[in-house]
């Protein structure tokens, strides 16, 4: 499809999803589909199995599915189903969606321990050494890969050390990272590892999706606290009715995601797409610090997809005067997440490449309306 006549978006997202996604990723949704044809369920099932190809090497072992809703849908699918009755959750968190785990669990009435290291602190691994080896009741580990409340990279494969050590299903909310950062989720033993589809995928909102391990899948019958929620259930008509799903699916979503993950293909892959995006966040960092802004966290701990910066410390600043003043420059950012701190942030993941990131700190440096003398 020739998509040059489509219209450019109005601004550029630069949040961690939605995000900025290509116009034929969009194109793609510019057709109808019946939802127990096989032309449609054959995507479905193509979709599942690339996902499996793009976590592991060993892709008979593993499995996918596909649930409807945002991502955290996929996260409450995910721990609601795979924690059985009488079964305890481990949380380590260290931003708002580890809290989120750990609320979806309360909510569910699942047995549930948190470590919380505090927003800016990154996963304590003595601490998690410890607990397991103190609190026999534990049976499952999650913790987020991307914080992406401000930006911190998790260790997951130190992480999953311990956590395999001590023999614990071990669940990764790789929600914004995944398809952007290399990680095997097979070396890593990582048993249920969730996203969605409008992150590092690149696609649109509508549906997440969760890669297991096959005989970790076969075990969760029955331990669902939901229907529609249901892990187990979802997998298994997927499975046996070669890609259906049990409700309405997000037939256009599913559709532009094919596209998404063709251009991933394209791109190189995902080592290539982390490259472009650490590449971004580079230049977005050092240009930012040029002009006098600090990130919250130390370099060290920085994830390449989305990072934190300090508000400048002027009486003139306000967020929505800075965020309307960029955006009339063509760019979106983020509000901070940090209850502690005045920040905002500034994603770098999507259809951004590295001369929009340039673009974006001349803009900046045009909208810093408090400090004149730049
Ligand atoms: C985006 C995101 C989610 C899911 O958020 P939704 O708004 O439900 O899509 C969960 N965890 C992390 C780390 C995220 O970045």
């Amino acid at each position: 499809m020739n998509v040059d006549s489509f219209p450019d978006n109005p601004y550029l997202l630069l949040t961690p999803g939605p995000l900025s996604t290509t116009k034929t990723v969009k194109a793609a949704m510019l057709r109808d589909w019946c939802t127990w044809d096989d032309d449609y369920n054959s995507i479905v099932q193509e979709i599942r199995k690339e996902l499996v190809s793009l976590a592991v090497n060993s892709v008979e072992k593993y499995t996918a599915v596909l649930m409807q809703g945002s991502g955290t849908f996929s996260v409450e699918a995910t721990i609601g189903s795979a924690v059985p009755p009488g079964g305890k959750l481990l949380v380590l968190a260290n931003g708002a969606y580890g809290d989120r785990i750990a609320t979806i669990a309360k909510v569910l009435n699942i047995h549930l321990a948190v470590i919380d290291s505090g927003d800016t602190g990154p996963v304590n691994l003595e601490d998690l050494e410890n607990k397991l080896a103190q609190d026999e009741d534990i049976t499952h580990v999650a913790v987020v890969h991307t914080e992406t409340t401000t930006g911190m990279l998790n260790p997951a494969e130190k992480i999953a050390g311990v956590v395999k050590k001590h023999n614990k299903v071990f669940i990764l909310d790789a929600m914004s990272s995944f398809g952007g950062i290399p990680l095997n989720m097979e070396e890593l033993g990582i048993d249920f590892l969730v996203s969605s589809a409008n992150k590092c995928i690149q696609g649109v909102p509508g549906f997440g999706f969760v890669i297991a391990k096959r005989d970790a899948m076969e075990k969760i019958k029955g331990y669902a606290r939901s229907l529609s929620l249901d892990l187990y259930s979802q997998w298994k008509t997927m499975e046996d009715q070669n890609g259906k799903w049990r409700f309405t699916s997000a037939t256009h979503v599913v559709r532009a995601f094919r596209q998404a993950l063709d251009e991933l293909h394209e791109e190189g892959g995902i080592e290539a797409r982390y490259r472009r995006y650490h590449e971004n966040q580079i230049t977005l960092v050092s240009g930012m610090k040029e002009l006098g802004f600090k990130p919250l966290l130390p370099d060290e701990h920085h994830s390449p997809i989305i990072t934190t910066f300090l508000s400048p410390d002027s009486k003139e600043y306000e967020f929505k005067r800075f965020y309307d003043e960029l955006k009339k420059h063509g760019f979106v950012i983020y509000p901070g997440k940090v209850t502690r701190y005045e920040c905002f942030r500034i994603g770098n993941i999507g259809e951004v490449y590295k001369e929009d990131i340039n673009r974006l700190l001349e803009a900046l440096k045009e909208s810093m309306y408090w400090n004149k003398n730049i």
